[in-house]
């Protein structure tokens, strides 16, 4: 058997405060796990914060640190209803500080402490499981003469104060109804409880690297699809290029994929490409981030040729009123717009008051797949989306033999009928941005996926805490994975 330390925290032990034990009641048929939660914070801090605050959402605690331990044996409870394991399973917890400013704060983050490999009769060898999973797997306490927790979890506890979403913080309610401006804590709890018990990889993403020499069970079912190789076999330099493919790593488990057709919407954002121009794009559906503003897609979609808007105008790309000859160019034909010196809507409407049918902004940097078009204006009626910088680039490769008023260059911006999350095989999509995202990628759903999923990278206010199919594919993949 092989055993390895993820982290260096397991010696910190010392600094517990209080075991809040929690048992899954008896009448659970299928399914128990028994959760413990390690309070790591010290007197007055965190779980043991002593601040008188008001019930909420059916959490009776009367201090933040008791509503605290609620929530966490709340979302405890919830995975042991759904999980089986003879041993108990102990997470550390603790609030700190993690990162933050007033746009964007790290909520919590989780992890196994500890992986394990290739003891008797472990399902798949040579192969890392996450200390709790081979612990169930194994029957008993794997590690009887150094037993320790299976998980470490830390949780922001400066949320909601200056410098940190000052205008946000935690709801400690357990019913998932926070207001707009708060983070519902279950959600997160529930999410990164997941993380500890095995919804990683402990595979370097951004290198390719295997952890200690071996791949991780996240990696016997995560597939490159523009090679078909799964990560467990692809060389460093295939993993770590897959784990930038925006839409091309996929999870090939069968209860997910299985779970997917009952859970994802059917109908997806993109720009179709065909034309007698379109060269190597004929055929290609681009990835396409919608807009907030202008015409819903459609199934049907917008189609026409695509025209490049090729001078600028008020010092930036449709800036200003369009130059005659941009404008005649655009005019019943889709507008194709660089990013930048100003917003999305000023452009858009620019193209839009020179007859343009339809706007693909291209990209000015590398972000893939492509986010949002923000902004409101409510009388921009065309639809419009965001293009990846190396799909514009492609497409003016394209356009560089059209006339003035044509390109032979056809786009169509539509819903397209696959699932929203999956690829045209119904594998259901692993986050695989470019830029690496150190700590999320590879290890979350992608962000695609809808209705939103409890394992995405962001938190969304829509959660229900279900983890199970029609709503959420989390215990699917656990199943997958030997849970
Ligand atoms: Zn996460």
């Amino acid at each position: 058997m092989r055993a390895s330390n993820l982290r260096a925290v397991i010696g910190a032990l010392a600094a517990v405060a209080a075991v809040a034990s929690v048992a899954v009641p008896t009448g659970v048929a299928n399914a128990a796990a028994t959760i413990i939660i390690n309070n790591l914070n010290g007197p007055g801090v965190g779980f043991n914060d002593p601040t008188p605050v008001a019930p909420v959402g059916g959490n009776t605690g009367t201090t933040l640190g008791e509503q605290r331990l609620i929530a966490f044996t709340y979302a405890a409870n919830i995975w042991g209803a759904n999980l089986t394991s003879s041993v108990p399973i102990v997470v550390n917890a603790q609030f700190t500080a993690l990162s933050c400013n007033e746009s964007g704060a790290v909520l919590g983050s989780a992890g196994a402490t500890r992986v394990y490999s290739d003891w008797p009769g472990v399902p798949k060898s040579g192969t890392w499981y996450p200390y709790a999973l081979a612990n169930k797997l194994f029957g008993a306490e794997i590690n009887s003469a150094d037993p320790g927790p299976q998980i470490d979890s830390r949780f922001n506890v400066n949320l909601g104060t200056p410098g940190c979403l000052s205008a946000s913080g935690w709801y400690y309610g357990l019913d998932s109804n926070e207001p707009a401006n708060r983070i519902d804590f279950v959600a997160v709890l529930q999410h990164e409880m997941a993380h500890g018990l095995g919804f990683q990889t402990f595979t370097d993403g951004s290198t390719g690297e295997f952890f200690v020499g071996q791949p991780s069970i996240w990696d016997h079912y995560l597939l490159d699809a523009t090679n078909n190789v799964l990560w467990k076999d692809a060389t460093n330099a295939q993993r770590a290029a897959s784990a930038l493919s925006a839409d091309k790593l996929v999870w090939t488990g069968a209860n997910v994929n299985t779970g997917a057709i009952s859970t994802l919407r059917i109908g997806v954002p993109g720009v179709g490409i065909s034309g007698p121009a379109s060269g190597p794009l004929n055929g290609a559906t681009l990835l396409a981030g919608e807009a907030s503003f202008g015409a819903v897609l459609t199934p049907v979609g917008v189609a026409a040729d695509v025209m490049p808007v090729v001078t600028p105008t008020a010092g930036g790309p449709a800036c200003g009123p369009l130059t005659p000859n941009d404008a005649r160019a655009v005019k019943g034909r889709i507008a194709l717009i660089d990013r930048g010196v100003c917003s999305f809507i000023v452009k858009v409407k620019n193209a839009q008051n020179a007859g343009a049918i339809g706007v693909l902004i291209a990209d000015n940097v590398v972000d893939s797949p492509p986010p949002g078009l923000g902004g409101s204006d409510p009388t921009i009626v065309i639809p419009a989306v965001r293009i990846t910088k190396a799909d514009g680039d492609a497409l003016k490769v394209q356009l560089r033999t059209r006339s003035r008023t044509a390109s032979g260059v056809v786009a169509r911006l539509a819903q397209f009928a696959t699932q929203a999350g999956a690829d045209a095989l119904g594998r259901v999509k692993m986050f695989a941005p470019n830029p690496f995202q150190p700590g999320s990628s590879v290890s979350h759903f992608d962000r695609s996926a809808a209705p939103n999923l409890l394992m995405e990278p962001s938190i969304n206010g829509d959660l229900t805490q279900a983890v199970s199919p029609p709503v959420d594919l989390t215990l699917p993949l656990f199943q997958d994975i030997g849970w």
